[in-house]
């Protein structure tokens, strides 16, 4: 799924230029080894055919995470020299692929713009981070009997909470959410997610839980 690109490049150490393979758009929920290149800060490294040293060139490309709801346009760090000029570009470029992208796919929120691979990387660690601790959480809820409810996810980063939230069988609402959170945070205060959830919960108004996938 995820597609590449040839683009020239010429080596800063020596001067060659060649062609170099680039992602175009990195499917993020299916490419996991391109996804571990961003991580460990590989993905935009490149090496000399002529001098055989290592550089980063860096492309545009688009990321696409439907099942974490995340679509990001990152350009290269250079761009940002002129940041108004490629953000009404990028703008412009994505309206024609809005409707497919959005509805085929299940994306809901609004695209990222993004320079440089840090704020994907970034943002890419904290989901991670935010996954570990949403396992755990889960495996000590199914323990408890408790069944899980999907947050959203742009609701997740924004709130800085798991992606799910337990709840007894047969029950719903912000008071029961509230009152399973606690009982697990009891078992395991290591969570500060789950402490986020709780102040989460605490502090929203009426008892819809309005950050819960429909
Ligand atoms: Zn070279």
């Amino acid at each position: 799924m995820s597609t590449k690109g040839a683009f020239r490049v010429e080596c800063p150490h020596c001067g060659e230029s060649f062609d170099a393979d680039f992602w175009t758009v990195v499917r993020g929920d299916r490419d996991l080894e391109v996804k571990e290149l961003i991580l460990s800060g590989e993905f935009d490294l490149l090496m000399c055919p002529k001098c055989e040293e290592m550089f980063q060139h860096e492309e545009p490309f688009l990321y696409i995470d439907p099942a974490r709801d995340l679509l990001a346009f990152v350009m290269p760090e250079a761009y940002l020299e002129k940041k108004d000029e490629w953000l009404a570009r990028m703008k412009a470029d994505y309206e024609p692929l809005r409707a497919s992208l959005a509805s085929g796919q299940g994306l809901s929120g609004t695209p990222l713009y993004l320079f440089g691979l840090a704020p994907l990387t970034a943002l890419l660690e904290q989901d991670r981070d935010r996954e570990e601790e949403t396992e755990v959480l889960e495996f000590m809820a199914r323990e408890d009997g408790l069944q899980l409810l999907a947050v959203k996810p742009a609701s997740a980063r924004e709130l800085d909470i798991p992606f799910s939230v337990p709840m007894p069988a047969g029950l719903k609402g912000r008071a029961a959410a509230l009152k399973a959170a606690e009982a697990l945070r009891a078992r395991n205060d290591a969570l500060p997610r789950l402490k986020k959830l709780i102040d989460a919960l605490t502090s929203l108004e009426g008892d819809e839980l309005t950050f819960l996938k429909s």
